[in-house]
């Protein structure tokens, strides 16, 4: 569809250059009203004015054009469209024009355009916050406005606000005036030219730190009263950031401050407006003394993630829609290569294969997606934030800038951003920059990985690179996953020196080497590799001395494998058990998640000698690190003592584990790291008493993060009576944007899921209504757990085919779905391996 005949896009007769935006919200009424003046460009003389806007009402348009003011005469609502189209008497004149519109709307709870948020302070006091959440298409819910990324303008926003607020918007103070009657007047400065779902404004109580100069950029953390000691790991991230990128895009960050705002009521995770970033509580504060490493990773990322937004979205932007994918493929990409410059130590990109594993293992499905497709409504573009376009798609960025070379890649990065400044581009016009730069097929080569679905198996065999397409089920039924693809495999000799490249198509590729040879060297390639038999016989005891990517790389292609019923349990723990003594989190992470399969799968007589297969790995490693920290212990390995604890005192059955978690629990002994992991191991052995006091815990939380770890931990207490009064409190005690979060992790439990699941199926309608539409597919993320007793699995999937998800992804239902289905498969074969 082109643009023109799209009836969700504004005719570009009238186009605006710069927004005047004047308004009041009353926090007692959650009510507010408006005014908006918009320069615009008449380019194509008509009687009519289409904007859009829902949920206000509108008064009359002013058009002023050459000192003459014409008033509109009636106005038109579409609803489908959400424009409003005022008509005129007279025809308006081409030319330079100034639009003037008054309305009034109202604060709602859901989230979206100008919403509201309320917190509970320390001392027990109630506030309410006004906010507001723009993309993809409600700031249209806040003014009239011409309401696509292509209608770039500037914006400058007044707030009337009580005086003893505070507020805040995407640019400076210009004025802050009193009005004497208990108001004030703030006036902002204009913003850059820019989409309008990057506006924002916020007022209510807040707290702020002092603004740290980051080389002429004032920096802020902004807060809800009292929790100003959570803001230092965010100043650090936010100031590593804005350095890092103004250096590697070689353009100086685009606005005149960066404020970032922890929201106590906030739908995703967190939102890039210009200067003014807003996050959920704990993708913000964070204290780094208690919280786990993970924890303070997330928040490192996080920031980074929408300090990358600044250049790459807000200064250079989407034409329309459907290239979202790369405006978020791209800022976990940078996120990620911003974070590993921070703290090398963390290994960042070793633990992003833990994602990247997550969006293969949706992306080896039939149900699968290209990363980019057609978006006609804005709608259409929910699907989009998902696995595939994060996870994937930054993944196959990261591949590309391995393939190109880091230096070319960035100079391609830096030439695209300064050529399209203030301006928008489609997704071509990136592949264009890295091509011009790397004399590459660049564009060619992305498209087989953009336009269609799935990813492929590289198989090595008789000394030939091969590749077919990665199917976990029948592979006559490959749905949406494509044939082939322009794969850029980069291999290596066990022996060491340098990589070879090779761009494998449909023809297999030689490999002329004597030694075992590692496939996905490097680990950054987007696809999973197989090893003949002979292959892998040689490349067996050599494990241990990959590098720490690769050998997590080859777990997780082993365990996918393993799933899809390609090859065995004994071939799965050939690999497992020659890993070697490394701190290794991510790569003992893809055991566990495969050990923890199995025993979901296992028959009640199969559990003893899963346990001792789960002991026989881990017990080693465990004696080796002991539960305390030691001088000689390495940045990860604390997570890795959690995943040992986690498994062998769950999993592997080990009393002795059993014993010291329930002691550090009760004790209040417990170090971030090894919290989570004790809380299971505690929580699986249902004592009476221990989930009241795991209530306690949450409700007298002292961080966002202890808040979020008991909630999730409530999800591993097996006991039915238990589980329900959880699943209860989700539509009562709990906060809307975390009832769906909880649900899905009381539906993942082995023993009481299946419970929780017929609980939530009851109250489906009331569930659907009270929580964000795109919150909820999470409801049951425990759905593709349920292997063990197929006559239930096909009642639930009879469910979740008669009440699709419209909202959100509405995929990721059918995705769960067949990923049941295909573990159902592997459950009966897994019983005759164990
Ligand atoms: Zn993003």
């Amino acid at each position: 569809m082109t643009t023109s005949s799209n009836p969700y896009r504004l005719a570009r007769g009238i186009v605006p250059s710069a927004y005047r935006i004047f308004l009041t919200p009353d926090l007692e009424r959650f009510t507010f009203t408006g005014r908006v003046e918009i320069d615009v460009d008449v380019l194509e003389p008509s009687d009519k004015l289409t904007l859009h806007a829902v949920e206000l009402e509108l008064g009359a348009a002013t058009l002023t054009s050459g000192g003459a003011s014409l008033l509109s005469s009636g106005v038109l609502f579409d609803e489908t469209y959400e424009t409003a189209t005022f008509s005129f008497e007279e025809t308006l004149p081409a030319g330079a024009a100034v639009i003037e519109i008054a309305f009034t709307g109202t604060l709602n709870d859901q989230l979206h355009g100008f919403y509201r948020s309320t917190y509970t302070d320390l001392d027990g006091v109630d506030h309410v916050i006004a906010t507001t959440q723009f993309e993809h298409s409600d700031a249209r819910r806040a003014f009239p406005c011409f309401d696509e990324p292509s209608f770039k303008a500037t914006y400058q926003v007044n707030l009337t606000v009580p005086s003893h607020l505070a507020t805040y918007s995407n640019s400076p103070v210009a004025n802050d005036v009193d009005l004497g009657n208990g108001q004030r007047t703030v006036s902002f400065t204009p913003t850059m030219k820019m989409s309008t779902y990057l506006v924002a404004f916020v007022v209510g109580p807040f707290e702020e730190t002092a603004a740290l100069d980051v080389d002429g950029v004032p920096l802020r953390v902004i807060y809800p009263i009292g929790k100003g000691h959570l803001t230092a790991t965010a100043l650090e991230a936010g100031a590593f950031a804005l350095r890092f990128f103004a250096k590697y895009n070689e353009i100086p960050y685009p606005g005149e401050k960066l404020d970032m705002v922890a929201v106590p009521d906030f739908a995703a995770g967190a939102m890039e407006n210009l200067g003014l970033v807003t996050y959920r509580e704990n993708a913000l504060l964070v204290d780094p003394a208690t919280a786990s490493l993970t924890e303070v990773q997330r928040v490192a990322e996080v920031i980074h993630h929408e300090i990358a937004h600044m250049w790459f979205g807000d200064l250079v932007t989407m034409q329309w829609w459907e290239g979202i994918w790369l405006n978020e493929a791209f800022a976990t990409f940078m996120q990620l290569l911003c974070t590993n410059a921070m703290r090398p130590q963390w290994k960042t990109w070793v633990e992003q294969a833990m994602f990247r594993d997550m969006a293969l293992n949706v992306d080896g499905l039939a149900s699968t997606r290209p990363i980019e497709y057609e978006v006609i409504s804005p709608d259409d573009t929910q699907g989009m934030f998902d696995v595939l376009t994060y996870e994937k798609g930054g993944s196959v960025l990261r591949m590309l800038e391995q393939y190109l070379g880091e230096e070319t890649f960035r100079q391609g990065i830096s030439n695209y951003l300064k050529k399209h400044s203030y301006a928008n581009t489609v997704t071509t016009d990136l592949w264009d920059a890295l091509e011009e730069v790397s004399g590459q097929p660049v564009r060619d080569l992305m498209n087989t990985w953009i336009l269609q679905g799935g990813h492929p198996l590289v198989t090595f065999e008789h000394g030939q690179l091969s590749q077919r397409p990665f199917v976990f089920g029948d592979p006559s039924h490959k749905g949406a996953i494509g044939d082939s693809w322009l794969v850029p495999v980069l291999t290596r000799s066990i022996k060491g020196g340098a990589a070879s490249r090779h761009l494998l198509g449909d023809a297999p590729v030689a490999i002329d080497d004597e030694s075992p040879v590692v496939v996905n060297a490097g680990g950054s390639g987007v696809f999973r590799s197989r090893y003949g038999k002979d292959e892998l016989a040689a490349l067996a005891p050599h494990i241990a001395e990959l590098e720490e990517l690769e050998r997590g790389t080859l777990v997780a292609d082993s365990w996918a494998a393993l799933f899809a019923g390609q090859i065995t349990w004994d071939d799965f723990l050939l690999v497992a058990r020659n890993l070697g003594n490394h701190d290794e989190p991510t790569a003992w992470g893809f055991v566990a998640s495969a050990l923890d399969m199995v025993k979901r799968c296992a028959r009640d007589d199969q559990r003893a000698t899963l346990a001792a297969q789960a002991r026989a790995l881990m017990a080693p490693q465990f004696e080796r690190l002991g539960w305390n920290r030691r001088d000689t212990d390495g940045e990860l390995t604390h997570q890795m003592r959690a995943v040992l604890i986690a498994t062998l005192g769950t999993i592997g059955a080990d009393e002795a584990i059993q014993g010291e978690a329930v002691r550090r629990f009760e004790a209040h002994d417990m170090d971030g790291d090894l919290a989570n992991a004790i809380l299971r191991v505690v929580a699986e052995q249902n004592r009476p008493g221990d989930y009241d006091e795991f209530l306690d815990r949450y409700r007298n939380a002292p961080t966002p993060q202890d808040e979020v770890r008991y909630l999730m931990a409530l999800g591993s207490f097996g006991d039915e009576k238990t589980a329900l009064d959880a699943a209860e409190k989700c539509f009562s005690e709990l906060r809307i944007q975390n009832g769906p979060m909880v649900l899905g992790s009381l539906t993942r439990n082995e023993f009481s899921g299946p419970a929780v699941w017929r609980y939530l199926v009851s109250r489906w309608d009331e569930a659907t209504e009270r929580f964000t539409s795109s919150h909820h597919s999470r409801m049951v993320g425990g759905l593709s757990t349920f292997v063990k007793d197929p006559a239930f699995a096909e009642e639930v999937i009879a469910f979740h085919e008669a009440h699709p998800v419209t909202g959100g992804y509405p995929a990721s239902l059918p995705q769960q779905i067949e990923r049941l289905r295909v573990g159902l498969a592997f459950a009966a074969t897994i019983r005759q391996q164990i």
